[in-house]
């Protein structure tokens, strides 16, 4: 049996040519042409100013979308597919990172996937959290899947290379579900979506500590593959992370994706695995606590384990690294965030400890599974688990969460708990986006959405993204399809069998 391929290949710079070339090089040494409906995704989770370090950098994709072409082996269909992160418009995230003038340039087509028919995947392996996942059609209906990530670590996941970049192939209100502390077992589990034929990660310019406002780390690498968890596991020894403590990558390969063993992977290219591990030395993961992560501000950070106990102490996918998405957010907009913070307690989980909040102190339970009893101002305070079972949410009912409707519900939260010391904020997971409204509305900060820099383009693109959705439900087009696609993703010659004509959640 060969051994999957990982190329790591030396590239200093955002040049759209020598990308192409390292690119094609890479497909040619893989021995891959491209046919049929080829899908690139990259990941544009967050773009504009503030956020340069954070996605695919558009000449990536440009060098990609000539490479693939360079080496066509009977493409019907070139195009290039994201969910940015949530409640964001994709078209504004496109807009942000410089997207629209390579697509124009290239001339590819282009799919905004919240946009798309969502498309329900079965899943059988015995593992699985829920027996049937979404993703939009174009993932599905993928011949040849680009996968090209942006070279980051994450706060959730320790790593987000080609696996973790899966949590695009999905919309809101698909991606939330399971997004907490079985995060990595949904990753995991999204793979069983689709594989792609080739991967290639921007490593020019990798992201340390963060995943939306990462610290630039040149690393001045291309690596590609053509294989998920050898990928990923020769991503992961670059940066001295062993691959078999990162839970989805180790999920993956027990489920049968691919080797972990570095004896089992070929290494190729122009830097070897050694030489990329000294260009990465010092590189940080940022998986850090929320406690230690506040550890220095005005906010006091308590967090107690989640549901499930026995798995873990510690919501690694959820609400806490959420809260440190979110206050990195609010500190790009507004320089004097941690001097405007008024001293405030938060809670995550099922936490057993004292909250020291001196009288007027602000104390946030955040999540639904937050659960606390003890004394704070006015006496006894009991806060009861809201959390509900995984098995009682079905995708197929799922709502999306807009971002209007947030800011409406946290102001009001905020209002209507102007003079209480307790707020209690419902969501599993409370995204970022709401934590960002929380904590702008507590202390007084720049509110992001609101910046000048953000919100033309936020709102011409949430307006165009409403009115393509709404025009979809008019036409009556099938929202949700199912039974044309198999566990792995190879589409069926036809797609057939509409289940559903409406827009559920619109
Ligand atoms: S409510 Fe938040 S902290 Fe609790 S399980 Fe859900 S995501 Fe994790």
């Amino acid at each position: 049996m060969t051994r999957p391929k990982v190329i790591i290949r030396r590239c200093d710079t955002y040049d759209v040519q020598a990308i192409r070339k390292i690119l094609r090089e890479g497909l040619e040494e893989l021995d891959l042409q491209p046919s049929g409906h080829t899908l690139v995704k990259p990941n544009v989770v967050a773009s504009g100013p503030l956020f340069p370090h954070a996605h695919t950098r558009p000449e990536f994709i440009e060098g990609m979308v000539a490479a693939l072409r360079d080496c066509d082996g009977g493409m019907t269909e070139l195009a290039v597919g994201e969910r940015c992160g949530i409640t964001i418009p994709t078209r504004a995230a496109f807009e942000g990172a410089g997207f629209y003038e390579v697509f124009e340039r290239a001339g590819v087509k282009h799919y905004h996937f919240e946009e798309s028919a969502q498309v329900e995947i079965p899943l059988s392996h015995p593992r699985r959290l829920r027996d049937y996942i979404f993703t939009p059609e174009p993932v599905a209906r993928a011949d040849f899947f680009v996968n090209c990530p942006k070279f980051k670590s994450h706060p959730w996941t320790t790593v987000t290379f080609a696996m973790k970049n899966y949590i695009g192939i999905q919309d809101d209100r698909h991606r939330l579900i399971d997004h907490d502390h079985r995060l990595d077992e949904k990753v995991a589990d999204l793979q069983f979506v689709t594989q792609p034929q080739f991967i290639a990660i921007d490593a020019i310019t990798a992201g340390e500590n963060r995943m939306l406002t990462p610290i630039p780390f040149d690393l001045g690498l291309i690596i590609m593959g053509n294989n998920s968890v050898a990928f990923d596991s020769v991503c992961c020894r670059i940066i001295g992370v062993d691959p078999a403590t990162v839970d989805h990558i180790r999920l993956a390969h027990e489920y049968g994706f691919g080797p972990m063993d570095q004896d089992a992977i070929e290494v190729t290219g122009d830097v070897t695995l050694e030489e990329a591990q000294k260009r990465a030395e010092g590189f940080q993961v940022g998986l850090i606590r929320v406690e230690d992560y506040f550890a220095d501000s005005n906010i006091t950070a308590n967090s107690g384990p989640p549901p499930e106990p026995e798995r873990t102490d510690y919501c690694w996918g959820g609400c806490p690294g959420a809260l440190e998405e979110a206050i990195e957010i609010i500190r790009l907009f507004d320089a004097q965030t941690d001097a405007k913070l008024p001293k405030m307690h938060i809670v995550f989980g099922d936490y057993q400890g004292e909250i020291k909040a001196n009288p007027g102190e602000k104390v946030l339970f955040i999540g639904d599974c937050a659960k606390w009893e003890g004394e704070l101002d006015k006496g006894l305070v009991k806060i009861e688990s809201l959390y509900r079972d995984r098995s009682t949410k079905d995708p197929h009912t799922a709502e999306h969460d807009d971002i209007f409707k947030k800011m409406a519900s946290v102001t009001a939260t905020l209002a209507k708990n102007r003079k209480e010391q307790v707020i209690r904020l419902q969501g599993c997971p409370v995204s970022v986006a709401e934590l960002v409204l929380v904590l702008t509305g507590l202390a007084g900060t720049k509110n992001p959405f609101f910046a000048p820099s953000e919100s033309v383009r936020f709102n011409k693109s949430y307006l165009m993204w409403k009115s393509v959705t709404m025009a979809r439900r008019l036409r009556g087009k099938p929202y949700q399809e199912n039974g044309a696609y198999d566990a792995r993703g190879k589409a069926a010659p036809n797609i057939t069998a509409p289940v559903g004509s409406t827009l559920p959640g619109e």
